[in-house]
């Protein structure tokens, strides 16, 4: 089972990192979790081309974790020889933002039928939506998902999710608070990604922006710090804990700083790193 963390920024814009999503390869399948800004090309960094994945996982609806999933869902339709259909999980609320898009991408989809015959003759794009809620579980091929409810308010509904394959287990916790079914989700497993931030280094921005700071403080509570990260994975006898969504962005040559901070509280592996960051179970 291998973890790539293919962008590791947040909505803050940063030219050196996509937005949040996260590529799990097990049992022959590639699954996507959450497909910020640019992810399309770390995807492609990371040797797979849209076509080849397997399904798109939503842990929730935020613009930062959606924003390419145009992209996805057209480089699907336009490179695959054949048609495929798109499967995309999310929580209640992805139909509604996949029939927009649809409804975005609509004219396109005319454009190019009307250009190219083999496009035409198909049945256009095709995307299946399912959306989950705390408790369930599906496959994906020989990948068991097992779904959970994560805190995130005031956005709700907000899921994460585990992967179990090959007798490994990674959890893709997405935005969240620790909280007691994070802590299930996480038990044991060989791999845990959370997306992070420093409220020291927050707090430091409020200085510098006072009239940011309400904004700022509304960050602050809605999502884990590196600290409480390095509990989770304690807590949760966790063998990798893979830090990733570093607001603010993380500086090249930051890696230790970020990683103490989670050293403080679990004494297990600790990853973070620039886009394409990958770990293997
Ligand atoms: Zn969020
Ligand atoms: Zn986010």
């Amino acid at each position: 089972m291998k973890v790539t963390l293919l962008g590791t920024g947040s909505p803050i814009p940063d030219a050196n990192r996509a937005g949040p999503s996260t590529l799990v390869q097990a049992s022959g399948q590639h699954i996507l979790v959450d497909c910020g800004r640019g992810c399309v090309m770390r995807l492609t960094g990371a040797g797979v081309f849209p076509p080849f994945l397997s399904a798109i996982l939503l842990t929730h609806l935020h613009s930062d974790h959606i924003s390419d999933l145009n992209d996805l869902v057209t480089s699907r339709w336009i490179m695959s020889p054949q048609p495929i259909v798109t499967h995309i999980y999310g929580p209640v609320g992805t139909q509604q933002v996949v029939d927009g898009l649809l409804q975005m991408l609509a004219l396109d989809e005319q454009y190019r039928c009307d250009h190219h015959a083999d496009l035409r003759s198909g049945p256009g794009m095709q995307i299946m939506v399912t959306e989950v809620s705390p408790g369930d579980t599906f496959t994906i091929g020989d990948v068991r998902v097992v779904v959970g409810r994560t805190d995130h308010r005031p956005v709700a509904p907000t899921v994460g999710f585990r992967f179990e394959a090959e007798g490994k287990v990674a959890t893709l916790a997405g935005d969240t608070v620790p909280c007691d079914e994070l802590d299930a989700l996480c038990r044991d497993a060989d791999i845990y990604v959370q997306t992070v931030l420093r409220p020291d280094m927050v707090d430091a921005m409020k200085q510098l922006l006072p009239a940011q700071a309400p904004r700022l403080n509304d960050i602050l509570n809605y999502h884990s710090s590196v600290e409480d990260a390095g509990r989770t994975a304690a807590r949760c006898n966790v063998k990798t804990l893979m830090l990733t969504h570093y607001v603010p962005a993380m500086q090249p040559g930051q890696e230790a700083e970020w990683i103490a901070q989670a050293a403080a509280h679990f004494s297990g592996n600790i990853v973070a790193g620039p886009d394409l960051t990958s770990v293997e179970a």
